[in-house]
């Protein structure tokens, strides 16, 4: 019996709305169309960025697709067949590399066959994981739960100069159910401040600013300036490793923007999470629903509800038959299980 295409309002999220559809369309088989992609941004609809998620996602599984262009804000979408081997997709622009890799994961962790994927564009970007979150924070999860995949960053890209590259190999793999509901015991923590094209006062103001602010070690603060034509460009970054999580805080640096201030907001999300208690930070948590919900089940702890969480619990919900329940626990916290329905 041919099954229902299944209708999605963009509107309710950005574009993040967009790709697990598109993930999740692979992995199911079932076509899906979209309206008001992406309706509440600035810049609505499609840009390169979607649009390359769009085409790569199409050609990993064979997809027909209508409404595949630049700015364009409905797309329908009939998956075929997940073909392994090796890809290239080039966003064009410094649009996010990470976010258009996590699109394609899913389907490639199914394909029959190992692949290799070489996505160029933006690597490290405001407003989307920066590809040290992915290696750091995000990949060692999906490795917990049997995903095998191994990522290689090969030139930083940043905005608005783009250029960057890496490299993910997959190999064919099936994913089981995780629970993160305690960080475990502190390991370590450190701060990397990258900057390129810029001058050496900004990396290590940053710095002084961590070393004062969150009484970091001097050893725990590393800075690395990357070759000038690749930017400019600089992002300071926290890594939190505790037993079972490492997180990972971002915060770029901008014009007129001093670096101390680029400090706090790395610092301050950090803190906000080391208060809460959860053991996933906002940005995890919504990365993390959609293998869990591939694997069957899992549970984690969250500082809250955010907009990108709730977007995709309904994408979700729409694709697999999968119960995802969010309960408060305290004023800081909130458990999120997902479970068979
Ligand atoms: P738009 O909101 O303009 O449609 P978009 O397509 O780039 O933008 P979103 O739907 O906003 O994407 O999704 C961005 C994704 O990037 C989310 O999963 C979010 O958690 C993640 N993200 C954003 N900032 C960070 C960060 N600093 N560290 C890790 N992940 C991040």
């Amino acid at each position: 019996m041919e099954q229902q295409v299944i209708e999605l309002d963009g509107a309710i999220g950005g574009g993040q709305v967009l790709r697990s559809a598109l993930s999740l369309s692979m992995v199911t088989g079932r076509a899906f169309r979209i309206k008001h992609i992406r309706a509440k941004r600035s810049r609505p609809g499609l840009l390169r960025q979607h649009l390359t998620a769009v085409l790569a996602a199409a050609e990993v599984c064979g997809a027909k697709t209508c409404g595949a262009t630049l700015g364009s804000q409905s797309l329908s979408f009939e998956p075929g067949v997940i073909r392994g081997g090796d890809y290239q997709f080039d966003i064009g622009t410094a649009g996010s590399c990470t976010l258009v890799l996590q699109t394609l994961l899913p389907a490639l962790l199914q394909a029959p066959q190992a692949s290799r994927v070489r996505i160029s564009g933006g690597t490290h970007n405001p407003l989307a994981p920066p590809t040290d979150f992915l290696s750091r924070s995000w990949l060692p999860l999906l490795r917990r739960m049997g995903g095998n995949v191994e990522l290689e960053l090969l030139r930083h890209g940043f905005v608005p100069a783009g250029g960057g590259e890496f490299e993910a190999s997959v190999q064919p793999s099936t994913l089981s159910r995780l629970d993160l509901c305690e960080r475990g015991a502190t390991v370590s923590q450190q701060a990397l401040a990258l900057a390129a094209g810029l001058a050496p006062t900004v990396a290590r103001r940053e710095l002084d600013q961590v070393a004062r602010r969150l009484r970091m070690a001097p050893d725990a603060l590393h800075h690395i300036t990357l070759d000038p034509a690749r930017g400019p460009g600089n992002v300071l970054l926290l890594e939190y490793v505790f037993e079972h999580v490492t997180e990972v805080f971002s915060a770029f640096g901008q014009v007129s923007l001093r670096s101390e201030r680029v400090a706090d907001a790395a610092i301050n999300q950090a803190a906000d999470w080391l208060r809460s208690g959860a053991a996933v930070a906002e940005h995890l948590a919504d990365q993390l629903l959609l293998p869990m919900a591939l694997a069957g089940g899992g549970s984690f702890t969250t500082p809250r509800m955010t907009e990108h969480l709730h977007s995709n619990i309904a994408v979700i919900e729409q694709f697999l038959p999968i119960r995802i329940e969010c309960r408060e626990e305290g004023a800081e916290c909130m458990r999120v299980e997902l479970s068979a329905r």
